[in-house]
């Protein structure tokens, strides 16, 4: 008799044996239809066994074979096996997160097929259109040449604009086929000639032959994004495929159609979370069976099945949008490094700012440190400004010297950039009478006052209610806004500077599809000359004519108790400012503190980033922090705060176990979300094996833990917010 282990996606961490019947054949990486718990589920075959530890009789045959081809290879498999141990989570959870929707629910695997547009001679020629946004989708299509459908919508486009361009013959639509490309030479449209850093950096890479991880640790605007490329050109010339991790919001048509201009036939999927089903099996199946070149994609496109991966590259690596925050809490990045140095391959990840724990592997020598140190359109450096907001006469958080700046820089035609990281008119509502602050009543957090939509919104549980027009407590009229969000920017300035054209880019303003990409176009087309917005704005995008930065709130990374805060402060401060000057004269970037003198803050403004993290890993090293010892946390989450700490602190032993130190149970940053009330206990450990086994020990015992069913519990390794 024979059998198969199968995984299931239940949050269980161990796989079940079924038998098969005679005659039935199926393998490794096949799914399955099988009966568990008295329901139908689809399983996945992870290995095939002659003898099973199942008594005969308790053996329940397969119901159903669904794939005579498996649908993951066993490389694969070894792969996702790994992230499931690495990262303490079932292994049917994790291949079944891996797997995209349409799998996952046992369709099959060839059943889509993607419509794609190109332009028509008359395209091609037509006279410019009276329709905004069908022009745009023409200039799109003139830069890209042939885009499938999804991805003209991921770049904001509708259905109705490209069935708009189609009545009038300017384009026609076609059903791909998944030929796969010729390896001729490409054509390779025109590129600039690199500087010296960047052809040094492009040699090393190119003439590494197997595993590397490589940093390229370059300034903002020092042509990063060139160096990718043309080691990229290599890659697609041999015939192999390359993966292009980019952040969430890093995703934009600019850098899309900056890869589709280089390559302009080369087939270049997009992954992103705005795909369907069908479109996610499409970009799958297409990656598996070497149908696509290059896939660009945010995070969980690490797990697509390559049939020839060449590369991968990870742009801005420091980026939080790598860390998975719930479920399979993976580092996209961190997946990298094991992905290539299985496959043998090399693998860039590319920053201006990168991460302590990146910079700690490169200065180790672990990767191999590739600097670009200069911009490469602009001579000089941007100049940094710090305000003392001591004992300012501020406006809507402006400094009379900020303002003088933004007229300063408006009267010379240029335009500003305001930066501050939270949305909403204000972060809370308060009484002036006595004291009652707006509060979530299910959340440990103020509710967001947001004044266009007369409503407080919690922005933990987005829970929404409506404005009282009395204190809830006292009956006072007397409410007031507390604090700042860019609602209130764009208010004050719009009041203060009437003609001025203010663009607002924030989660609130851009919710409809589309209204980021038009609102960008917007801002480059010159039409806005003030730009407010939190951190949407901070990332990637190419403003040629912005030329003063004004970061209004800096203290709060200074002074917290997230270990990490100084870090993510100082990689925004220098992203924000990366947005300054970007072409033609270097910019100002102003950042108003009530902590001028503070050490750090110094140092990154007078030094750089580069000095800046060299001597904040210093500190982390003297603090025995990571990524100097590593961490984990077991994170707790229940209705009955009791049960959540008693439970916690079970698992804490009488004796400690040797080389681990826990901390906790300690209240999570954000005690209550929602209702539920959230602890965390601290694991560290100075070497990653002992933590590992530790963990592994730990997850036994909190399986057969008696209060483990009454509460969520999850494991987070190497956690980015702690
Ligand atoms: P990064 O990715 O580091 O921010 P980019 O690759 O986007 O930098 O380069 C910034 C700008 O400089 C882009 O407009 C790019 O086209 C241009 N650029 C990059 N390398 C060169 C070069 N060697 N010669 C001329 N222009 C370049
Ligand atoms: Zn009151
Ligand atoms: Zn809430």
């Amino acid at each position: 008799m024979s059998f198969v282990e199968v995984a299931i996606k239940v949050p269980l961490p161990r796989t079940f044996d079924y038998k098969l019947d005679d005659g039935q054949s199926v393998s490794v990486g096949s799914r399955v239809e099988v009966s568990f718990a008295n329901r139908r589920l689809v399983a996945m075959v992870v290995a095939l066994k002659s003898d099973s530890q199942v008594p005969e009789n308790k053996i329940k045959p397969i119901t159903h074979i669904i794939d005579n081809e498996p649908v993951l290879s066993a490389q694969h498999i070894a792969f996702l096996r790994f992230t499931a141990q690495y990262y303490c989570h079932p292994l049917g959870e994790t291949l079944f997160t891996a797997l995209p929707g349409a799998l996952r629910s046992g369709e099959h695997p060839d059943k889509t097929t993607v419509a794609t547009v190109t332009l028509t001679d008359a395209g091609l020629n037509a006279p410019k259109l009276r329709s905004k946004k069908q022009q745009a989708l023409l200039a799109q299509l003139h830069a890209s040449g042939a885009s499938s459908i999804t991805e003209l919508k991921a770049l904001g486009f509708t259905k109705q604009q490209i069935d708009g361009l189609q009545e009038k013959a300017l384009i026609k639509q076609y059903l791909a086929h998944d030929t796969q490309w010729a390896l001729s030479p490409r054509a390779i449209s025109s590129k600039p000639r690199l500087n010296e850093e960047q052809a040094a950096a492009c040699s090393v890479i190119n003439q590494h032959q197997g595993y590397q991880t490589f940093l390229l640790e370059g300034i903002t605007g020092s042509g990063k994004t060139e160096v990718y490329l043309q080691c990229l050109e290599d890659i697609i010339n041999s015939g192999q495929q390359a993966l292009i991790l980019v952040p969430e919001i890093g995703l934009t048509p600019q850098t899309v159609n900056r890869f589709r201009r280089r390559f302009p036939d080369t087939p270049i999927d997009l992954w992103h979370s705005n795909l369907t089903d069908n479109e996610r099996l499409h970009v799958w199946r297409r990656s598996e069976q070497g149908s696509c070149a290059l896939v660009i994609g945010t995070r969980s496109s690490i797990f697509l099945p390559f049939k020839n991966l060449g590369m991968v590259i990870v742009d801005e690596e420091h980026d939080s949008s790598f860390k998975q925050q719930d479920g399979l809490r993976y580092h996209a990045r961190d997946l990298a490094v094991y992905r290539c140095a299985r496959a043998n391959i090399p693998l860039i990840l590319g920053t201006a700012t990168p991460a302590l724990e990146t910079l700690h592997k490169a200065i180790d020598k672990k990767f191999q440190l590739l600097t670009l140190s200069k911009r490469a359109q602009t001579k000089a450096d941007n100049q940094f400004l710090l305000v003392d907001m001591k004992g300012q006469a501020e406006q809507s958080g402006f400094a009379p010297a900020t303002l003088k700046h933004i007229e300063h820089t408006l009267a010379r035609g240029k335009q500003v950039m305001v930066f501050l990281n939270r949305r909403g008119y204000a972060p809370t509502l308060l009484c002036h009478e006595c004291g009652w602050l707006s509060e979530c009543s299910h959340c440990s957090a103020s509710t967001t006052f947001h004044k266009a939509m007369a409503r407080l919104v919690c922005h933990h549980c987005a829970q929404q209610s409506y404005v009282p027009a009395q204190c809830p407590d006292c009956g006072s009229t007397q409410i007031m806004p507390v604090g700042l969000g860019t609602e209130q920017l764009e208010d004050f300035l719009q009041q203060h500077y009437p003609d001025t054209p203010i663009s607002r880019i924030d989660r609130d303003s851009t919710r409809k599809k589309g209204a980021l990409e038009s609102a960008l176009a917007d801002i480059n087309a010159g039409g806005k000359r003030i730009l407010v917005g939190t951190q949407m704005l901070a990332k990637g995008h190419h403003f040629a004519d912005v030329s003063l930065v004004i970061m209004l709130d800096v203290d709060g990374g200074l002074y917290s108790s997230d270990f990490r805060a100084t870090e993510h402060m100082a990689q925004l401060i220098t992203q924000v400012a990366g947005r300054a000057g970007r072409s033609g004269e270097p910019g100002t970037v102003l950042l108003q503190t009530h902590f001028p003198e503070h050490p750090l803050l110094q140092d990154l403004v007078n030094n750089g980033y580069q000095d800046f993290a060299r001597y904040a890993l210093q500190e982390r090293q003297e603090a025995a922090l990571p990524p100097y010892t590593h961490l984990a946390l077991v994170r707790v989450e229940g209705t009955n705060s009791k049960i959540v700490i008693d439970f916690l602190a079970d698992l804490v032993p009488v004796n400690p176990y040797s080389g681990i130190q826990l901390l906790g149970p300690v209240p999570a940053p954000m005690e209550r979300v929602a209702g539920k009330y959230r602890y965390q206990l601290h694991i560290q450990a100075s070497e990653r094996p002992t933590l590992h086994s530790y963990l592994a020990q730990l997850m036994n015992y909190i399986n057969e833990h008696k209060l483990a069913n009454r509460i969520r519990w999850s494991i987070d390794v190497d956690p980015t917010d702690t």
